[in-house]
Order: C-alpha cells, then structure tokens, then sequence
C-alpha cells in the first residue's frame, strides 16, 4: 500500500522542478525556478536521508543496551537455575523425612515440679546419704 503510494507520488512528480501535479511538458516553471525548486527538493530528500542513516546509527549506538539486556537475562539464567537447585534440594529433603519419619521432638526441658524436687534434693544435699542424693537426682532426668 505504501509502495504503490510513494511511487504514484514519485511518478507525479515534475522532473525539472520536482514539484507534484504536473510533469516536464506541463511545467509552469521557467528553466531557473525549476532548477531552484528541484535543488531544494533534492536538499530535502538528502536531509531526509541524512536522518534516517542517523537514526539507523543511534539504533546501532543502542545495541550495547541490547548487550545488556543479555547480560541480565543470563543473570537471570543463573538466578532460576539457582532457584531450581534449591527448590531441588527441598524436594529431596521434604523426601528424606516422608521416607523417614519426623524428626524425633526436642526432649523437653525438666517441669516445674522436677525443678522443685532437685532444689530440695540439691539443699539437703549433706542431710541425704551421697548414693540416695545421686540416685534420686539421676531419675529426675530421665525422659521416657
Ligand atoms: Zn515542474
């Protein structure tokens, strides 16, 4: 659409001025306007060129960013194949406790009650013959 577009344009241009609307035999310009007219056109699409090539050159400036944009996503990479080993390494030890059991619950600390016992065992100490002390002391640590 835009082809056929730019040509109709191109074809309807004048070839001595350049202007739209007419051609060389219809041109109203004398030979120095035209000229002058043609120069100016062709200073136009030259500057239009110009731009694009510039623009061209700033997107191969920008091309670094792109560099970038790898960079970071190989982060990134790295980043979930991290994630991936840990998430890994949780499914292997959430495996390792289904096959095994629990691990077995931390002993609890002696009740009020058994600490009240060894601070009375532990004050009468010299009243309690040594053997009975340390026999008594030893069976309020167990743990069934
Ligand atoms: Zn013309």
């Amino acid at each position: 659409m835009s082809f056929f577009a730019t040509r109709n344009v191109a074809r309807n241009r004048c070839s001595c001025c350049r202007q739209e609307g007419h051609n060389r035999t219809t041109c109203p310009h004398d030979a120095a306007t035209a000229t002058s007219l043609r120069e100016a056109y062709n200073r136009t699409v030259r500057s239009a060129i110009r731009a694009t090539r510039e623009e061209l050159s700033e997107r191969r400036i920008a091309r670094p960013l792109i560099q970038t944009r790898v960079e970071i996503s190989d982060t990134e990479a790295e980043f979930r194949a991290n994630v991936a080993h840990q998430v890994r390494n949780m499914q292997e030890r959430l495996a390792a406790l289904q096959i095994q059991g629990p691990p077995p619950p931390i002993a609890p600390g002696p009740t009020v009650r058994e600490v009240k016992i060894q601070e009375i065992l532990f004050d009468h100490c010299q009243e309690i013959p040594e053997g009975l002390y340390k026999e008594l002391m030893d069976a309020l640590v167990i743990r069934g």
